[in-house]
């Protein structure tokens, strides 16, 4: 079993009212559960049982669907789980908060566009900020669990995301997205995004 659900760095209930305790159980302990285990079912007894998950992404197949959806599922909560956090939000400072302001003009027009790209997802998926090794950042978004680094997406690598599947919200939020992606953004931990931004970069 090459790949392991992570344990949260903080209890189910920490992120309240923002995210309830009862969403974050079942998205971690099921949600994302099912996915590892899926994705160790899939690369179980093949060359990619020893690739890292962002290999695994990079060289997909996109044809293999069962990979494709686990490994997504997989890398993509991994990170949405570290970039929130309690005691967080706000608007960022230092680096990250200067690379914002560059790409998009203001932390204020960065959370439009943001904002934009989660409410605009279609369905199931992700928007994301994703940077390049220039220090370049760029929104995107993508259906069902795709992740940027797979073939044909951004194809650069992602700093901070939000999961707009309704298994995210809708047991607090019903319908109503909009007030889930706006709550998001008193969850967000900006010196996780800052420390990836920095990695990347
Ligand atoms: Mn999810």
């Amino acid at each position: 079993m090459p790949f392991e659900l992570p344990k949260l760095k903080y209890a189910y209930s920490a992120l309240e009212p923002n995210i309830d305790a009862k969403t974050m159980e079942i998205h971690h302990s099921k949600h994302h559960n099912g996915y590892t285990s899926k994705l160790n079912s899939a690369v179980g007894g093949t060359p990619m049982e020893n690739k890292s998950i962002d290999d695994i992404l990079k060289s997909l197949d996109m044809s293999n669907n069962a990979l494709r959806n686990n490994a997504g599922g997989y890398y993509n909560h991994n990170l949405f789980w570290e970039v929130i956090g309690p005691n967080c939000g706000g608007a960022p400072t230092g680096i990250i908060a200067n690379a914002i302001n560059k790409a998009f003009g203001s932390f204020e027009d960065f959370k439009k566009s943001f904002t934009m790209a989660a409410t605009s997802r279609f369905g199931s998926g992700w928007a994301w900020l994703c940077a390049d090794s220039n220090g370049n950042l760029e929104i995107c978004s993508t259906a069902n669990q795709d992740n940027p680094l797979m073939p044909g997406e951004c194809g650069k690598t992602p700093i901070l995301c939000i999961d707009v599947w309704e298994h995210a919200y809708y047991l607090n939020y019903q319908n109503r997205r909009p007030d889930y992606i706006n709550a998001f953004f008193n969850v967000i931990n900006w010196n996780e995004v800052e420390k990836r931004f920095k990695v990347v970069s």
